[in-house]
């Protein structure tokens, strides 16, 4: 039985990961500071003895015997993590630090919840992992993605530098059941709109693209990442669902399944908004043995039944 500790493990992501390792035997130390993340998310778990929620935020130091970390804190969400920006990049500064001292000392091994917004609005198409980016480091998105940058230098220094056992996954948008229902992202703002057959709200033309993988898919890979044994294997490797749609495609596709009486509308495109975003899976599979299983159609199917037994 390992000791794993899983911070922001109260999120959308977090509780799925904090579910599996915890079906799969594990001890999980769950720490989160419920800024997006709720205990409802993992209210389902708290029966099982070898699950613990922790209040707690990763900017300041934290100290548990452990065995593993996932470092999955930060708001995921443009909505959120724009709200109190210089907190966010707190987050995944400080938060790393601290986290990768933990590492340090425990000797643990340690995965950085990495994501595509490192390659900024890419101009390289499907990104690849020695892709550099094109981040705009002074716009609103920064707080997020230069955070997000930032942090990936540090695991790689700490690992470098001090040895520490490090993994980077980047992620790419993923969607699912517990995504928090006012966070703004499109998967879950389109089905709550369809679900009360209001507008559909398109930001821009609805031709940017994005590239969407569902969460059981995501949590595989994780672990898949977490429990390779290559020690000169840190990543960052790509996690993601490469089959690409427009944003105007995802739309029809969700008014389709719901049968919704809704409109598409088109509204302002935020700014630094990215045109477009496909993963390059190679690393993944060659290193993994990994490639994601569910496609956009049946994950929808099983996201949009959760959201109408919520709303
Ligand atoms: P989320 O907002 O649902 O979860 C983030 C969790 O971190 C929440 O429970 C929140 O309360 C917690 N948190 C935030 N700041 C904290 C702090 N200072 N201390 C302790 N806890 C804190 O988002 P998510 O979609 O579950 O994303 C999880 C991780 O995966 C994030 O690091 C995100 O950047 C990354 N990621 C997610 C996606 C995606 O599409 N969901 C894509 C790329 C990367
Ligand atoms: N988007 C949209 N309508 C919405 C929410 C988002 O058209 O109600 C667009 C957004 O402008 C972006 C894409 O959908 O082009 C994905 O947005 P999201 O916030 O989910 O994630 P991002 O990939 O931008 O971080």
């Amino acid at each position: 039985m390992k000791k794993i500790l899983i911070t922001g493990g109260s999120g959308f992501v977090g509780s799925h990961l904090s579910e599996r390792l915890l079906n799969e035997g594990n001890e999980i130390i769950c720490l989160d500071n419920f800024f997006t993340g709720s205990k409802e998310n993992v209210i389902h778990l708290m029966g099982n003895k070898y699950f613990e929620l922790v209040r707690h935020d990763i900017t300041m130091p934290y100290f548990a015997e452990i065995d593993e970390i996932y470092n999955l804190a930060c708001p995921a969400s443009p909505v959120h993590y724009q709200y109190n920006a210089i907190k966010t990049i707190k987050t995944s500064v400080l938060g790393s630090i601290n986290m990768l001292g933990l590492a340090k000392r425990k000797n643990a091994k340690i995965l950085q919840a990495s994501t595509s917004e490192v390659y900024g609005d890419p101009i390289e198409h499907p990104q690849t992992e020695s892709y550099w980016g094109n981040v705009n480091p002074i716009g609103i998105r920064s707080c997020y993605d230069e955070g997000k940058r930032v942090a990936e230098t540090l695991f790689m220094d700490y690992h470098r530098q001090n040895k520490v056992r490090i993994k980077i996954i980047r992620i790419f948008n993923t969607y699912g059941p517990r995504m928090h229902k006012n966070d703004g992202r499109v998967v879950s703002n389109f089905i709550i709109q369809a679900l009360k057959n209001k507008n559909i709200t398109v930001y821009g033309n609805g031709k940017q693209t994005r590239s969407f993988q569902y969460i059981d898919d995501l949590v595989s890979g994780m672990i898949k990442m977490m429990n390779n044994t290559e020690d000169n294997f840190v990543g960052p490797v790509n996690i993601g669902n490469p089959i690409e749609f427009t944003i105007l495609q995802l739309a029809q596709k969700v008014i389709e399944l719901i049968g919704s009486k809704s409109k598409i509308v088109f509204a302002k495109l935020p700014q630094d908004d990215p045109m477009q975003r496909k993963p390059d899976i190679n690393l993944a599979k060659e290193k993994l043995e990994w490639k994601p299983k569910i496609p956009l159609e049946k994950g929808l199917i099983k996201t949009i039944e959760y959201f109408r037994k919520k709303i």
